[in-house]
């Protein structure tokens, strides 16, 4: 049985890990050069947020112990508000975290754990150009020399992201779903360099956000004391990329709505000139399976970043199959079957959950009300664990509630909490253990006892 998987990102490298250390022969083949040799060749971003749904995935493919120790635990969000002062929101309870990793250090753990394998075969420098779902079989082209050759396999994995070559065959059959949308929002990634003499210039153990209403900035942490900055703005409008021409209209800007941060920022003006402006997309397709040839990853479904659940859904899509080959005996057409009926409703539901949190976290989060839904939330999974999970628990820390599941039960928590925000006096009596008692009937009430 011969598998072919087109792309070694993150999750094609993830796939192949998997597939191979189930004794299949698995040929990866990627465009770009071998990041061993040639380093990390740029990528979307430089650091990802992992959760739990990633973190057993690689726990699956035996591979979590060596990439954990590379990760900087995020304990909740650190708010950087309009007037400089700072304010922590936890994400869940004590020693709920998500992790800030580098994409590169990621990537290259898998590809190596991968390479070790002696039944996986990894080449680079191909570029997939054209697949005959029919066969299975891709058409490649040397990056360099223009080679091309042809390589027909039993199973076609197009691992190849959001701008999938395998997915392009697809599109042009007769009854394929496609749907692209932009954001009008682009983003550009900026520095905060380590301290002198080493060490964080801020909080390492949060995610940073600087929430403006209808743009933000966010920071995560990297190993060594560094911070990757996010700023996501409109391409075009009143305050936009487009009016940031010069570097003198980059800094009035930066001075006006980030103005705690730029002393961090040396090399700010440096890295708004040299850094790519890049655009967001959400790509939902289906069939994500046609014959023998499957859709993973980013190439099945493209999700804007703002729940960090991108990577973690692809890493559950291999994680997923995988149980499926053992459920279905390595039958892979019942395999498929089951992993596309399950996967395009969750796909679906975070490309939702994604878009959603965009106006969460550029937004709400500097707003009282949110904050005190949110503490609400946070006593409620203390109090009534059997009762209450919090969305953002489900979608993070919960990888045995699939997305769309959480989706449905996202959308009951808001009616609940919205009936306990218009209890009287909620703002002085939200933490009242005499509240326990309505908090319990109106959980009842909605029957939300389904916890995870
Ligand atoms: C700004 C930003 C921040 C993000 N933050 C997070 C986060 O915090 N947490 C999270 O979970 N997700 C995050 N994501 C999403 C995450 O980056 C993607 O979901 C993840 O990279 C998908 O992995 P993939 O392997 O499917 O695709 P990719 O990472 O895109 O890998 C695809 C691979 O296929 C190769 N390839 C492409 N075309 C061809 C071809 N024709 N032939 C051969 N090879 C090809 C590419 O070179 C690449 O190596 C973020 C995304 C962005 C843009």
């Amino acid at each position: 049985m011969r598998i072919l998987i087109v792309g070694g990102g993150l999750v094609g490298a993830l796939l192949a890990l998997m597939l191979g250390r189930r004794g299949y022969a698995v040929h990866v083949v990627e465009r770009r050069p071998d990041m061993r040799r040639h380093g990390f060749a740029g990528g979307r971003s430089i650091n990802l947020a992992l959760s739990d749904r990633g973190i057993r995935a690689l726990e699956r493919a035996g591979i979590a112990e060596s990439v954990l120790p590379l990760t900087i635990p995020m304990r909740g969000r650190m708010i950087h508000h309009e007037d400089s002062t700072l304010e922590f929101q936890p994400y869940g309870i004590a020693g709920q975290a998500i992790r800030s990793l580098s994409r590169g250090h990621l990537n290259l753990a898998l590809v190596e754990a991968a390479d070790r394998l002696p039944n996986v075969t990894l080449e680079f420098e191909w570029r997939c150009v054209g697949v005959d779902p029919d066969v299975p079989a891709a058409t490649f082209v040397h990056t360099t020399t223009g080679e091309q050759r042809r390589i027909e396999c039993d199973v076609l994995v197009g691992a190849d992201g959001a701008f999938s070559s395998v997915r392009d065959a697809l599109h042009y059959r007769d009854r394929y779903n496609y749907c692209q949308e932009y954001l009008e929002y682009g983003y550009k990634e900026l520095t905060i360099p380590a301290a002198e003499g080493g060490g964080f210039r801020m909080e390492p153990n949060a995610l940073h956000i600087w929430p403006r209403h209808s743009f933000m900035m966010i920071a995560l942490p990297n190993p060594e004391g560094t911070f990757t900055c996010t700023l996501f703005l409109p391409f075009e409008g009143e305050v936009s990329f487009e009016q940031l021409r010069t570097r003198a209209d980059v800094s009035a800007f930066f001075e006006r709505f980030f103005p705690d941060a730029v002393p961090l920022m040396p090399t700010l003006l440096e890295d708004f000139e040299r850094n790519p402006l890049s655009s967001l997309v959400t790509i939902r397709c289906y069939p994500w399976v046609v014959g023998r040839t499957v859709l993973i990853g980013d190439a099945a479904h493209a999700i804007v970043p703002f729940y960090g659940q991108g990577m973690n859904a692809g890493f559950e899509d291999c994680r997923i199959l995988d149980e499926l080959l053992d459920r279905f005996s390595d039958d892979w057409e019942a395999a498929l079957a089951e992993y596309q009926r399950m996967r395009k409703p969750a796909g679906d539901a975070v490309a939702q959950l994604a878009l959603d949190n965009f106006v969460e976290m550029r937004d709400k989060v500097a707003d009282h009300h949110f904050v005190l839904r949110k503490k609400i939330e946070v006593l409620l999974l203390e109090h009534f664990p059997e009762l209450y999970t919090p969305l953002y628990t489900l979608v993070t820390f919960t990888p045995e509630v699939s997305y769309d599941e959480a989706y449905r039960r996202g959308q009951v928590n808001e009616r609940v909490i919205s009936e306990i925000m218009a209890l009287p006096d909620i703002d002085q009596r939200w933490d009242d253990p005499a509240m326990l008692d309505t908090y319990r009937q109106i959980l009842e009430r909605y029957g939300t006892a389904r916890s995870a």
